[in-house]
């Protein structure tokens, strides 16, 4: 071999190696970069999945809220309603109540009303108070009239009282003298 085909297989050997460490180096690159590339997609879908578990947990609690709130709502709306029956039963029973003494009070003054009418004296046609016994001006009695259905004379002072009187209201004279 010459001195000159040894220096170019040397020169060829040494490009081959520059080559192969030219190679060597990209490839070198090429993994680097696909090992960035591979980290920062495990880290996009780290962030992806950690902004999914917020999502999943904000959607939770705001589910929980609204659930809490509705309940709130159906009970508030729960007392409101018993509380206006309540009032409404309320006020009926104060209206049935007056309504009812207001027909007492009618009753007392009707009653009252015919209790103490005046009766005309028979002889002098004077009218006399209801609790006169007898005439005021010629002492003639108060005639017995047949009481009406249901009621009774007073003995003593001749007022009518319902049958169901044991004794008189105005005199308290009993009805059935022992
Ligand atoms: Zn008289
Ligand atoms: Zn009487």
């Amino acid at each position: 071999m010459s001195p000159g085909g040894f220096s170019a297989r040397r020169a060829k050997l040494a490009a081959e190696a520059a080559a192969h460490a030219r190679a060597w180096g990209e490839h070198e690159e090429w993994v680097a970069a696909a090992e960035a590339r591979e980290r920062e997609q495990r880290e996009e879908a780290a962030r992806t999945a950690e902004l999914q578990r917020e999502a999943a947990v904000r959607r939770e609690r705001e589910q929980r809220e609204a659930v809490a709130r509705r309940e709130r709502e159906q009970r508030e709306e729960t007392a409101r309603r018993e509380r206006e029956q309540r009032e409404a039963a309320a006020r009926r029973e104060r209206e049935q109540r007056e309504e009812a003494a207001r027909l007492e009070a009618e009753r007392l003054a009707r009653e009252k009303e015919e209790r103490e009418r005046p009766w005309p004296c028979e002889r002098c046609s004077l009218n006399n108070a209801w609790n006169c016994a007898a005439c005021e001006v010629c002492g003639a009695p108060r005639v017995a009239v047949a009481p009406p259905a249901g009621q009774w004379g007073c003995s003593s002072c001749t007022v009518f009282n319902s049958e169901a009187e044991a004794a008189c209201t105005v005199c308290s004279t009993p009805r059935f003298r022992k």
